[in-house]
């Protein structure tokens, strides 16, 4: 009765649907069994995934034929009996294009190839453009990029600052002039193709995250530029926030008696870290010690998110020659002298092994893991 029922969704199409999911979700895990270890044989994928021989050999054609794997051959070393031929992802069979919009004067973006690694870069200068006219300049960086890759595009990542929601709306870009921009809609209809927009430290937690040195435990990335803000990613997922603004450290008060920052409030820590503030106080002075001044206010800071999280890694992402040095080591120190031994000590505390390509590698990584579900 219910078949020939004109209203309602029949029965069978959402049997389909769900095999469809099933479907994505196990040519997802292949994708990102070959993206985290390398080339494997199907029956290695079948045992690491627990999937069915079946299964995989059927969507290892598939993804061939898509032109994402390739067969590899058997490996060097001859076994006894016929030996197995690995597959393996195909790094350059689709690009990506990564846009990373925090810088204050320019907008910079790359082709990144699916291990991560930038095959191209072109960058605009920003001349003062705000609002539209600034959408307007992502729009040609992201064409002319387009342009520059002979590969078929997977997909368009954006790292931008402010704050950005799931459906990658900035909702407050000050410097840039942007309130509920809805940048990734605008680029996808311009483009047709996949975008994803992400706040700037979130894009670039996910780059050290996919493709730095990281290891599995928490993370956290520190951007210092104009402004300062955090990325986290904590048991292997990034951390969102009830709004959207988890990691907005920036904005914490740590010298009540400090400048006045441009959010209205007095003496947040990006009054003192974010690099104009920071190079004005270094004019004329003894530079290690403004350095370790500066790096034991940002420990203080930091210590009831290292006590209260038990992260891993604190990577800072930023001018190397002001961040890599006195700062660090006095913002170390100082975690590990207001915290619990237990909170502290498996901490490292480095800068970036990406350097200033971590929000471009985070860009793309925000597409391979929205369109292939690996990160
Ligand atoms: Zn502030």
């Amino acid at each position: 009765m219910s078949q020939t029922s004109p209203v309602g969704r029949p029965l069978r199409p959402r049997g389909k649907l769900l095999q469809e999911d099933a479907r994505r979700h196990h040519r997802s895990l292949l994708l990102q069994q070959l993206f985290r270890e390398g080339p494997a044989s199907r029956a290695d994928l079948a045992r690491t995934t627990g999937l069915t021989r079946v299964t995989v050999s059927d969507l290892v054609g598939e993804l061939v034929a898509d032109g994402l794997v390739r067969e590899l051959g058997a490996p060097a070393e001859s076994r006894v009996g016929k030996p197995p031929t690995l597959v393996g992802l195909d790094a350059d069979s689709t690009h990506v294009i990564g846009l990373d919009l925090s810088a204050t004067d320019r907008m910079t973006g790359a082709v990144v190839n699916l291990a991560g690694i930038v095959q191209a870069r072109h960058e605009l200068p920003l001349d003062g453009a705000t609002g539209a006219a600034a959408v307007a300049l992502v729009h040609r960086l992201a064409t002319e990029l387009i342009a520059m890759t002979d590969r078929p595009v997977l997909g368009v990542g954006v790292g931008s600052p402010g704050v950005v929601d799931a459906a990658g709306t900035v909702i407050d870009a000050p410097n840039l002039s942007w309130t509920d921009t809805p940048l990734a809609a605008s680029l996808a209809d311009a483009l047709g193709l996949p975008v994803f927009v992400a706040n700037d430290a979130n894009t670039a937690v996910l780059g050290e995250h996919t493709f730095g040195a990281s290891g599995d435990g928490g993370l956290m990335v520190l951007r210092v530029g104009i402004g300062v803000g955090a990325g986290l990613v904590l048991e292997g997922s990034l951390l969102h926030g009830h709004l959207g603004a988890a990691g907005e450290i920036g904005h914490v008060v740590v010298d009540p008696d400090g400048e006045r920052c441009a959010c209205g409030r007095t003496g947040c820590l990006e009054t003192i870290l974010a690099v104009p503030h920071l190079r004005r106080r270094l004019a004329g002075r003894a530079a290690a010690e403004v350095l370790t001044t500066v790096g034991k206010q940002l420990g203080a800071a930091l210590a009831p998110v290292v006590g209260t999280l038990n992260l891993h890694e604190l990577v800072l992402s930023g001018p190397q020659e002001l961040l890599d040095g006195p700062l660090r080591e006095a913002a170390d120190r100082t975690i590990r002298e207001r915290t619990m031994p237990v909170s502290s000590a498996g901490l490292v505390v480095r800068t970036s092994t990406l350097g200033e390509d971590v929000v471009l590698v985070g860009a793309a990584v925000l597409v391979l893991s929205g369109q292939l579900g690996v990160s």
